[in-house]
């Protein structure tokens, strides 16, 4: 099952790259395996997948040592708390859901010198609402530059969780936004744009996507959150 739906989505995501004319190979699938037990996380990895995303800090370190094995890279796409950065800086490859200067500090002073810099990627509230996390479009190019200044962290670009949308050219819309703020910074260093989960990948994928977050798609509905 999780096989038969890893190679949909690859042909979904490459036939959407054609397309939106994005470069062949320029979005990356990373597999949501939040809630997900570490047997649905080999059946994909054994399909071919090496990107795994958790949002949870100990059900994800709790995989990761059931999977040690497994030449997985980590990503931590869930609300970062202070009190656990130092795991996130430690075991994991990249942060997509950084929000503020405190936290982004916190990741670098906590990197272990003997791996290379965290990959992170600045969370953006672009569709505003109270609920979400994020920084606002606003706050964007200062904090892009005082973290860009940080030793152990790499800053990569920005991630994004819209309001969810049915149609398609709505779902378009705040993507479209955050792209072109972040073109405007005129930084190439910043070239990842996390956009996109299992409902929007399509709209993600036109508006610049390089990776999308899927969940549902590959291992099927969550019984918790
Ligand atoms: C759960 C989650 C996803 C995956 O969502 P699906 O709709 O199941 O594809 C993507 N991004 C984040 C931040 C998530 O928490």
């Amino acid at each position: 099952m999780i096989h038969s739906r890893f190679k949909h989505l690859l042909v979904q995501i490459r036939q959407a790259e054609i397309a939106y004319n994005r470069k062949p190979e320029s979005v990356l699938l990373l597999a949501v395996s939040k809630t997900k037990s570490a047997k649905d996380i080999a059946a994909a990895y054994q399909a071919g997948q090496r990107h795994f995303g958790e949002s949870y800090c100990q059900e994800a370190l709790k995989k990761q040592q059931e999977l040690g094995a497994f030449d997985i890279t980590w990503h931590f796409i869930g609300p970062v708390q202070s009190n656990k950065t130092k795991v996130l800086a430690t075991h994991f490859a990249w942060v997509h859901s950084v929000d503020s200067l405190k936290i982004a500090k916190r990741l670098s002073e906590q990197r272990p010198s003997a791996l290379p810099p965290l990959n992170i990627c600045l969370q953006v509230n672009i569709s505003g609402e109270q609920s979400k996390s994020g920084i606002t479009l606003n706050e964007l190019p200062q904090l892009c530059e005082l973290v860009s200044e940080l030793p152990n962290i790499k800053l990569r670009g920005v991630m994004a969780i819209p309001m969810p949308e049915e149609d398609f050219e709505l779902q378009r819309q705040p993507y479209k936004t955050l792209y072109q703020a972040v073109a405007k910074l005129n930084n190439p260093e910043l070239n990842t744009y996390s956009f996109g989960m299992s409902g929007d990948l399509n709209a993600a994928i036109a508006e610049g996507a390089t990776i999308v977050r899927i969940g549902t798609a590959l291992f099927g509905a969550r019984e918790y959150k």
